[in-house]
């Protein structure tokens, strides 16, 4: 088992002020993987103070001292690539294939990202010559970064990139649940010769180390990514003394299928819905289907649905793994329970264990036909490997079901009829639409409308978040 209980704080690992113990747990063998600390209230003081320290100088550092340093942490970061896949794996379950060719791809395909918007962004503009008028964007200040653990190196690059890119200096929690390669991340940023307290990691929980952060006074901004139940607690926090929030949130995202989709649309709807065993805020989870082609599609997807494979993370090939918990696995199995006692009709998966994985957290991928969109499993997020399919008459009543939902994440159109993409996509009322598989580019913005968030990530959009503006008359 690893021991991994200091956290990093001004440029070094320390142990913490007030130990509280925590298991990682390896969800594919549900034993211990690594021991963590919690952090306390004086534990995270010592981080802000850290970074507060930092930022009078690193909110200063020209645009090419830090673009030098990114440069540094790209090179680590694929030098390190094998070693990232296997500790995400190992904590979160997701198996090596997915896990070196996905998740810690997109860990590195932020910084490159992040590498070019800087290196194009004007901190200083002129508005008006005559009238000398300029604005100035700069950084925010002290950012609290808090993550999940179903995409964690993804969701802490798309934090730790952008304030570090606009001058802002940074205290992350990751998920207690997946804590490892953050931890891993922030011995690269060591090698890569970050300056002292402009990255600060503290493990720890929602109940005691996220909310001493998210109520520090000099914390200036808080971003992040997580349950829409914790995005609230957060935001009140934040309220009392004004902290800039950028929230990323749940999803149940609805996948339009019209009875024109293309040939690919059935085996991609359920691919993607499964994919990453389900635990994607932005999976699509609710597949409404034309009422002409649904009793086929149906079929389809029973095909698809027995054909996905789950298995060890460990093993190298197209398959899910574990979900990340036994409170996870739990909470979807109630679901899927729900699922049958409410009416739906159980075309695939069900309730208990795949064949041969007792050990683990493993779910069977389940599907369900005749969903009713009032039903809970149509309104509440699962988290697991669980599809809704619900039918439809006609277009009006395919986006007036896509919008009944509190969230709004991400929305997906399959048809042929280019008009048709045009005028739906419109009318969602989501952040992000994906038309007929193709998905957002990890340079758009990324972010939900409704209980699904605010603001946004990624992109210039995901830098000028961590932007103050500033006008300035006669500066020039
Ligand atoms: P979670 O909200 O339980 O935890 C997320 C993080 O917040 C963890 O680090 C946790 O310790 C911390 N936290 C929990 N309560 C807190 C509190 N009161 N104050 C401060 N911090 C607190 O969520 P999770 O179970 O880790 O992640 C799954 C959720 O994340 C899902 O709802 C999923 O949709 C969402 N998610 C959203 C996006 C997105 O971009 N919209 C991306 C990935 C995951």
């Amino acid at each position: 088992m690893q021991d991994k209980k200091n956290f990093y704080i001004n440029g070094q690992w320390v142990s913490p002020i007030e130990p509280r113990s925590f298991a990682v747990i390896n969800p594919a063998t549900e034993e211990p993987c690594a021991e963590i600390s919690l952090g306390g209230k004086k534990d995270v003081d010592a981080a802000v103070i850290s970074a507060k320290k930092a930022f009078e100088t690193w909110g200063f550092t020209t645009k090419e001292e830090r673009l030098n340093l990114f440069e540094k942490l790209y090179e680590i970061y694929k030098k390190n690539w094998d070693e990232m896949a296997k500790t995400i794996s190992l904590e979160m379950g997701a198996p090596i294939d997915f896990s070196t060719e996905l998740q810690t791809k997109t860990g590195a395909s932020h910084i490159k990202s992040f590498k070019n918007i800087l290196k194009n962004f004007k901190f200083e503009k002129t508005l008006d010559e005559e009238k000398n008028q300029t604005i100035l964007y700069e950084p925010k200040g002290v950012c609290a970064l808090i993550t999940p653990w179903n995409w964690p190196i993804n969701q802490v690059n798309l934090k730790v990139i952008p304030a570090l890119a606009a001058g802002c200096t940074v205290v992350l929690k990751p998920s207690e649940i997946a804590p490892l390669s953050s931890m891993l991340l922030a011995e690269m940023m060591h090698e890569a010769g970050f300056p002292k307290g402009v990255f600060n990691l503290v493990n720890g929980d929602g109940a005691i180390t996220g909310d001493a952060l998210t109520s520090h006074p000099d914390i200036d901004m808080i971003s992040f990514t997580g349950s829409t139940r914790a995005g609230a607690l957060i935001s009140q926090n934040a309220a009392k003394d004004f902290k800039r929030i950028s929230l990323e949130l749940g999803g149940k995202g609805a996948n339009i299928v019209f009875k024109d989709a293309g040939p690919d649309a059935i085996s991609w709807s359920v691919q993607r819905c499964f994919r990453n065993s389900g635990q994607s805020c932005n999976a699509p989870t609710r597949m409404l289907v034309e009422k002409s082609i649904y009793n086929e599609t149906i079929e389809k997807v029973r095909e698809f649905a027995n054909k996905t494979k789950v298995d060890s993370p460990n093993k190298n090939g197209n398959h899910i793994g574990p979900v990340i918990s036994e409170t996870q696995f739990n909470k979807i199995q109630t679901l899927i329970q729900k699922g049958i006692d409410e009416g739906a009709k159980l075309v695939a998966g069900g309730v208990g264990k795949p064949e041969g994985l007792e050990k683990g957290y493993y779910v069977k991928p389940t599907v369900f036909t005749d969903v009713n969109n009032q039903m809970e499993i149509a309104r509440t997020e699962i988290f697991g490997p669980v599809l809704s399919i619900i039918p439809f008459d006609n277009e009006d009543e395919a986006v007036k079901i896509a919008n009944d939902t509190p969230y709004g994440l991400t929305n997906y159109i399959q048809t042929q009829d280019k008009n048709k993409v045009k005028r739906v996509a419109r009318k969602l009322r989501s952040g992000m639409v994906d038309v007929n598989g193709v998905g957002i580019d990890g340079a758009s913005p990324f972010g939900g409308y409704k209980h699904s968030g605010i603001g946004r990530e990624a992109g210039l959009e995901g830098l000028i978040e961590f932007l103050e503006v500033k006008s300035v008359g006669g500066f020039n």
